[in-house]
């Protein structure tokens, strides 16, 4: 990856003050990388692992036989299996995980299991305490090691592994995830509600693996999240890889699935509410939180970018081009349209239509520099905003004659230029209806 962001650099130098010409072309798995979105984490974490469930779960015997109890619970034996699940199954205690870092486990695997706990100390009440030589505390700490095959955890504490194989779960999505999993969470896509979602493809499971798709019981604490650190791709456990096995009913959001660089919004309220991170804060706190925001540790809110404030009331207009628009139709041009945009640009443009009503969207001119969306880039979020983490990306002609529908009453865009190649931008018309 590094070599590679180096060519990049070598290449973008090498054409700096030219004002059109050939770029190469970039695609695939680097582009993903940088736009901050990682397809290999959740398919690390697919690949099964000795003594794992559902790939990375590594669970004892006795655990098993309750999760296959939560896999298979009727309503008369719900209350006693759910009971089961939580003797089986643990918080830590004190909300604090403790963990050791095994001795043979390299640097590089240490920094990147540091980098994803910060994360967690940053957006979750959550402690994690490091029992260096000498520990002496109450509480058995995880192992962290690297020595095991693949990319797996227990599940909840105390006690139990964390092993992220070397050379090859080095990844923050992986440790997330795994994290995730420390702390007692299951997948996202097993949950109950799952089907108002998401549709399983029998057919392209892997021979073998249909158990992985089994619906597991247990208290939804927040609505369905798709794009969690929890939920797996859309070819989980696929027969060949590629052929679809969790299809989700909004069909735009198949790419969103599994694409683990980030703790989404819901996945932070998730932990807070489980480690009981709320208990000072005012009850109707998540009631008052606005644009996709969720109850942070600190009681105010924890917005999407677009937005800010203690309540993610107030639009974030840190460019200048940056604009909110609460008419209930208008026009939205790219700066100096329909000349060429001006290199090094952002501007983030959020339009609220009347509570009840959504957003029309009709692209009349588009052209932003193409390669991949690498360089210049134009995002739409217009699902649901307090699921909505990763934007749906477009750039060269892709959005030219083309409209879109907002699902709720906003639609946000975000377009980024970056210090070369500049073109004509464009011309949105917008209305609610
Ligand atoms: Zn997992």
């Amino acid at each position: 990856m590094k070599v590679l962001l180096i060519l990049l650099l070598l290449v973008g130098s090498a054409l700096a003050g030219t004002d059109q010409g050939e770029r190469d072309e970039f695609t695939g798995e680097a582009v993903d990388f940088f736009l901050g979105k990682d397809k290999m984490a959740a398919k690390l974490e697919m690949t099964p692992s000795a003594n794992c469930v559902e790939g990375d779960m590594e669970m004892t015997e006795e655990q098993k036989e309750v999760y296959n109890m939560m896999r298979e619970v009727t309503a008369k034996n719900r209350a006693r299996v759910r009971r089961a699940a939580t003797t089986a199954f643990r918080l830590w205690p004190d909300k604090t995980l403790v963990y050791k870092f095994d001795s043979q486990l390299s640097k590089t695997m240490k920094t990147k299991f540091e980098e994803a706990v910060a994360l967690y100390r940053e957006t979750t009440c959550i402690k994690f305490v490091e029992a260096k030589d000498g520990y002496s505390g109450d509480v058995r700490p995880i192992n962290i090691k690297g020595t095991g095959n693949g990319c797996y955890s227990t599940v909840g504490g105390p006690g139990g592994n964390l092993n992220l194989q070397e050379s090859r779960c080095d990844h923050l999505g992986v440790c997330l995830h795994e994290i995730g999993h420390a702390l007692g969470v299951y997948h996202e896509q097993t949950r109950s509600d799952r089907g108002d979602h998401v549709t399983i493809n029998e057919k392209n499971i892997r021979k073998g693996y249909g158990n992985n798709f089994k619906m597991v019981d247990r208290p939804l604490l927040a609505p369905y999240d798709l794009q969690s650190i929890m939920h797996y791709s859309c070819d989980a456990f696929s027969k060949d890889g590629r052929s679809e096995t969790i299809v989700p009913q909004d069909s735009s959001v198949k790419e969103k699935m599994g694409l683990q660089r980030r703790l989404s919004r819901l996945d932070i309220y998730k932990f807070n509410l489980m480690y009981g991170c709320y208990e000072g804060c005012p009850e109707d706190l998540k009631d008052k939180c606005q644009h996709g925001g969720v109850p942070s540790k600190e009681c105010t809110c924890v917005c999407p970018e677009e937005y800010k404030g203690p309540y993610c009331e107030i639009f974030n207009a840190e460019t200048a081009c940056s604009a909110l628009f609460t008419d209930t139709s208008g026009v939205i041009q790219s700066p100096g349209y329909p000349a060429r945009y001006p290199s090094n640009t952002e501007c983030v443009y959020a339009i609220e239509c009347p509570v009840g009503m959504t957003v029309h969207l009709d692209f009349t001119d588009f052209d932003v520099e193409g390669y991949g969306c690498f360089y210049d880039i134009f995002e739409t979020k217009t699902g649901d905003i307090i699921d909505e983490i990763y934007p749906d990306e477009y750039c060269d002609r892709e959005l030219k004659g083309v409209a879109k529908h907002s699902k709720t009453n906003l639609a946000l865009m975000k377009f980024k230029s970056d210090y070369m190649f500049n073109y004509k931008g464009f011309q949105v018309e917008y209305r609610c209806e």
